[in-house]
């Protein structure tokens, strides 16, 4: 249930997005309702579907946030969650600090850059319960852009559209260098517009290796 707090911040978070998006390239959702289930429903299937329970969750990561999906939905929902943002682009860090500081986030911190340098921060670097990732980039590259920011034994979701089996088949390698194992995948629909969505979940055994993440663009130019 949302207490009216929460509900009164997702409005808030919806004026801003559309406000925002006049000026800067935000979303192509506007829609009141639109927003509310592909970006806000869509977000919170994370936090519903944690398979260690969202009580064992403190701090998280969601890397390539853009407008803030899906860690400023979460946030709202958990307050107490420590969440980091991670995106390359300065602007959308910028948005996302004046939201937080609208919304009253004190957890919520937003970092600018690359996850591939991010990630080599002692500070961030095996260090996230959960991190997350949504429309950022195919899974064999998201592994090398995510898993090293998971605690061993921590999961990293990787939320995808259409049935990700393919991805998946191609995923192997960069599973393997990065220690991650598929743990389930969740298949879920929009409650209204009833399109597929999927969460991949990958566990982190053990700390990443030293190798990774390569320099910045090289996991995207050639995948493992
Ligand atoms: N996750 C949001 C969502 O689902 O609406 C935004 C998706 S948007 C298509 C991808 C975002 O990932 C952009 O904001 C982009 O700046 C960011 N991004 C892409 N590659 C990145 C990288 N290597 N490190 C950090 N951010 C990255």
């Amino acid at each position: 249930m949302l207490s009216l707090e929460q509900s009164e911040q997702f409005e808030i978070y919806y004026r801003m997005l559309v406000e925002w998006n006049e000026r800067m390239n935000l979303t192509g959702i506007t829609e009141r309702e639109a927003v509310y289930e592909k970006h806000f429903y869509d977000s919170l299937t994370v936090m519903m579907r944690a398979p260690q329970g969202v009580n064992n969750i403190h701090t998280m990561a969601d890397i390539g946030s853009g407008a803030g999906f899906p860690s400023v939905p979460i946030a709202i929902m958990l307050p107490e969650l420590r969440v980091t943002i991670v995106d390359s682009l300065n602007k959308r860090i910028q948005f996302l600090q004046a939201l937080t500081d609208a919304l009253g986030l004190k957890h919520v911190k937003g970092v600018h850059g690359r996850a591939e340098d991010v990630a080599r921060r002692t500070e961030h670097r095996d260090r996230y319960d959960l991190v997350s990732a949504r429309a950022v980039a195919r899974l064999s590259v998201l592994n090398e852009l995510c898993l090293p920011f998971v605690r061993p034994q921590g999961h990293f979701a990787a939320m995808k559209g259409a049935d990700p089996r393919l991805e998946l088949e191609e995923a192997g390698n960069s599973l393997k260098k990065l220690k991650g194992t598929v743990r389930k995948v969740d298949q879920l629909e929009l409650p209204q517009e009833r399109s597929e969505r999927h969460i991949v979940w990958i566990h982190k055994t053990d700390a990443t290796p030293p190798a990774y993440p390569r320099k910045a663009g090289t996991p995207a130019k050639t995948p493992l």
